[in-house]
């Protein structure tokens, strides 16, 4: 079987034009979408993802702040930038880019973001709400991985899901997403016996691990959905997933590519969790768009 490739490229693009298209609707309703991103430091892997976040943001037509505070910033501080945008009601999303300086409690620095404007979905109102069922601000990353299927009429309820990944940014809020969206879900980790039994079991696969080609095609069942997270940089310098591509494409029947598969589809999800909070504050109802209907329960 040669699995059918699906392009988060393309699909990270139609939902920043579906982003742009409501940030128009509220800035012609008196509210224009406000992002305010904050960078510690000079890590240099922190300054690309904050610059590609910065220029997504604009061409939504954002109005964004970029707020570059040195390696030495106090933890008060940083409280008190996070306070100020907190009160700035022309901003609606806060990212504190992670990970921060050493000496910097990153923890209490996202507990210090109103959960109204957390566009991470990190802070643990936003974590609650998610394992609730509650409307809340979800993080980006699963947030991506569940548009991508749903773009691509892959259906998620009744099936079977196994998440490899346990961490609060990925594998966690995808499992009780995966759930909200009525999936059977099973999450692994490190501890996992027999993972490769627990992969093969699975319609849908979704590797968040952080380990080079892990997922071997072998542990693919026949016909399965891939969707891999990871990005990894080997030795000479090529980018893979956590899955071996080219084996699992011979057994899946869809296939997230790396890179161009979940990567773009991060920073699309922060520009809609930043125009939905843009419309709360507003109190304004935006049309969903062509946002499949069933996003609404990791929307709402
Ligand atoms: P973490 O390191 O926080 O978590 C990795 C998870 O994988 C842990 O739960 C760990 O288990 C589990 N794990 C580690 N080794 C194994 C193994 N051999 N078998 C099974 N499970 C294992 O990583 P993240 O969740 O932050 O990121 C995962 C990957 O996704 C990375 O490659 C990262 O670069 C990528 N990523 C991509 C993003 C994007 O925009 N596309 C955004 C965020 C991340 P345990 O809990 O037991 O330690």
């Amino acid at each position: 079987m040669n699995a059918k490739i699906l392009d988060g490229k393309a699909i990270a693009k139609s939902v920043r034009e579906d982003v742009a298209r409501r940030a128009a609707e509220l800035a012609a309703r008196g509210t224009r979408p406000g992002l305010a991103v904050v960078l510690v430091g000079d890590d240099p892997a922190s300054q690309v993802y904050v610059k590609n976040k910065d220029k997504a943001a604009l061409e939504a037509g954002f109005a964004v702040r970029t707020l570059r505070k040195s390696a030495t910033t106090t933890q008060a501080e940083l409280l008190a930038l996070v306070r100020q945008l907190n009160a700035d009601s022309t901003v609606h999303g806060i990212l504190v880019q992670l990970p921060l300086p050493k000496h910097l409690d990153a923890g209490a620095v996202v507990r210090a973001i109103d959960p109204a404007k957390d566009v991470d979905g990190l802070h643990p109102e936003n974590v609650a709400k998610l394992v609730l069922g509650e409307r809340g601000l979800f993080p980006c990353t699963p947030r991506g991985c569940i548009e991508i299927c749903d773009r691509s009429g892959i259906s998620l309820s009744g099936r079977r899901a196994v998440v490899v990944g346990r961490s609060m940014l990925v594998g966690k809020p995808l499992g009780f997403m995966l759930l909200a969206r009525d999936a059977t879900v099973t999450l692994c980790h490190s501890r996992t016996n027999d993972l490769p039994s627990v992969v093969r079991d699975a319609e849908l696969v979704f590797a968040a691990v952080g380990k080079p080609e892990l997922v071997r095609g072998d542990w693919i069942r026949p016909g399965a959905t891939v969707i891999d997270v990871g990005i990894n940089r080997l030795a000479d310098g090529k980018l893979v997933g956590d899955v071996a591509f080219a084996e699992a494409s011979a057994r899946a029947g869809a296939i997230t590519p790396v890179p161009g598969g979940v990567g773009p589809m991060t920073i699309a999800m922060l520009l809609d969790n930043t125009v939905i909070a843009a419309a709360r504050a507003a109190g304004i109802e935006l049309r969903a768009g062509p946002l499949a209907a069933g996003s609404a329960a990791v929307r709402a």
